[in-house]
């Protein structure tokens, strides 16, 4: 089922995120809705805060490249609970991103190329994993969702400064 999001401006977006205490019925419905809402809003990743759960939570989509190197996006996805960035790498990749809860804004941000995460999965085992490139990208972008962080706080200055109209437009309304 498909979620109701929650928009720039809304507070829970601001809010750090309570820790899931218990995997339960609730929690693994909640986390199926969140992966519809995802799909059938052409996301990549999804974080718990953006679907009015204050919550420590998210889901990324895997990605892969193709043959011409772009990336796609795969129907397999990996949930985080309770998500912990164990290390990351000096080197840094730069991404234009865009977020579900700011639509139809986009702009430049460098993230660290390799990352390592512990988390939980929906079945409750604790996992560590390493992402790189445009995946260690997305896992970043939720994993600040649930610290109360957005993409646009991290916009190299001149690209944040092109936007920031369009942002105070989109809070009015
Ligand atoms: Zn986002």
């Amino acid at each position: 089922m498909k979620l109701p999001l929650a928009y720039y401006g809304d507070p829970i977006l601001r809010k750090k995120a309570a820790r899931v205490e218990e995997i339960n019925d609730e929690i693994r419905e909640l986390v199926a809705n969140m992966i519809d809402t995802m799909y059938q809003t052409d996301g990549i990743g999804i974080a718990a805060p953006q679907v009015h759960h204050s919550l420590a939570l998210f889901v990324i989509c895997r990605m892969y490249k193709d043959e011409e190197g772009r990336w796609n996006s795969s129907d397999k996805n990996q949930v985080f609970i309770n998500p912990k960035i164990i290390s990351y790498s000096d080197e840094k990749t730069r991404y234009s991103e865009g977020c579900l809860s700011i639509p139809k804004i986009n702009g430049y941000v460098s993230r660290p190329f390799k990352v390592v995460v512990t988390a939980t999965d929906l079945d409750g085992q604790e996992f560590t994993k390493e992402f790189t490139d445009l995946e260690a990208h997305i896992v970043l972008h939720e994993n600040d969702h649930i610290n109360g962080v957005l993409f646009i706080d991290r916009m190299e200055a001149k690209e944040r400064k092109l936007i920031e109209p369009k942002l105070r437009a989109f809070k009015k309304k």
